[in-house]
């Protein structure tokens, strides 16, 4: 049996990830489910947001599955990604049929630098009223995230790499993510992969006009964070929006969209990106039948229209989970 570490967290993590695993405890899958806190609500009970207990016992899984973590985000999963090493954030942004958007064949994948840039916890405050926030960019974690890019366009046969930083500004850190996407660039110039650089902001300028020209994009930490919120938004919101953080050893899985405490405990959120979470874990570990069986099921549930109110639909979160379900069998 492998073991599977389950955090729901907080806010509707807990709501998705009830979803999620209704779905995965339908596949009969060789998995022992262990299930751990962390976030506010760990925070309130144990004093610590992610308790040395629920760590431990991380890691002696073989991946995670998160939920979300509402004001303790930094101490939960920033931190995981950062003890775990896993230092890839991968996050597909596919349209679905059935979903109204301005674009209907946006079909990109997001790679984020997810251990260095401002996300280091490098703030301090120098004087009364002043503040000062440290960005960490170095040449290993840059050429670890743009090569893992390059594998990754090259094994899922994708054609282009895109860099977005802001080198004319930040000419020390961006300019040596761009000096170092240029190296790595070139080394794959031979398996027919090109290469493209955008500055941060026209890159989101052309994400919403056209964003076909995307194909694999590379970035910081930071950058990637807010672009992927972005991308959620060409293709239908961040209740469709899945993700991955891969490492050596270690992958999470989790949805891009926070604890959404808007509309916690109401019963309406939209499972799809922590199934489809799910199923990029099960991906991840080599079980890719049941992972395509999944997002079939999802693919059709959503073109049939029987989805959560932030599609249009009028269904709950256990109601749209049933309709997958039923398609997954
Ligand atoms: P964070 O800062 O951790 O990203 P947040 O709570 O500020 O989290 P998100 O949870 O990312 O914000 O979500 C932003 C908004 O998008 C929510 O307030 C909610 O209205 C909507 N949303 C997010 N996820 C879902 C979902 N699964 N289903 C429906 N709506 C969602």
């Amino acid at each position: 049996m492998m073991k599977i570490a389950v955090i729901p967290g907080d806010g509707i993590g807990k709501e998705v990830m009830n979803a999620s695993m209704l779905i995965l405890e339908k596949l009969d899958l060789p998995f022992e489910y262990v299930w751990l806190e962390a976030g506010d609500e760990a925070e309130k009970k144990y004093g610590k947001a992610l308790p040395d207990e629920t760590l431990e016992e991380i890691k002696r899984c073989k991946a995670l599955l998160f939920g979300a973590a509402g004001e303790s985000a930094a101490d939960v999963i920033v931190k995981l990604r950062q003890e775990l090493e896993t230092y890839a954030n991968l996050r597909p942004v596919k349209s679905f049929k059935g979903v109204k958007t301005i674009h209907n064949n946006v079909d990109m994948i997001i790679v984020r630098e997810n251990t260095e840039c401002l996300y280091k916890g490098l703030e301090f405050g120098v004087s009364e009223g002043v503040t000062v926030g440290i960005r960490v960019i170095s040449r290993e974690a840059s050429e670890r995230i743009i090569r893992f890019a390059f594998e990754l366009a090259k094994r899922d046969k994708r054609r282009k790499v895109t860099a977005l930083h802001k080198a004319n500004v930040m000419k020390k850190t961006c300019g040596l993510f761009r000096d170092v996407f240029r190296e790595i660039a070139k080394e794959y110039e031979k398996y027919g992969i090109e290469s493209e650089e955008y500055y941060v902001d026209a890159g989101c300028m052309y994400m919403v006009m056209k964003p076909n020209i995307f194909d694999v994009i590379v970035t910081t930490n930071m950058f990637g964070d807010i672009i992927s919120d972005l991308a959620a938004g060409l293709v239908g919101g961040l209740g469709l929006m899945p993700s991955a953080n891969i490492g050596e050893e270690y992958g999470i899985f989790e949805p891009v969209h926070g604890a959404a405490f808007d509309i916690a405990g109401k019963g309406i959120a939209n499972p799809t990106a922590m199934i489809l979470s799910s199923a990029m874990m099960l991906r991840y570990l080599g079980f890719l039948d049941e992972a395509k069986r999944i997002e079939k099921a999802v693919e059709k549930v959503i073109a049939e229209g029987k989805t959560t109110p932030d599609l249009g639909g009028k269904l709950k979160t256990i109601d749209m989970t049933k309709e997958i379900l039923k398609n997954v069998q």
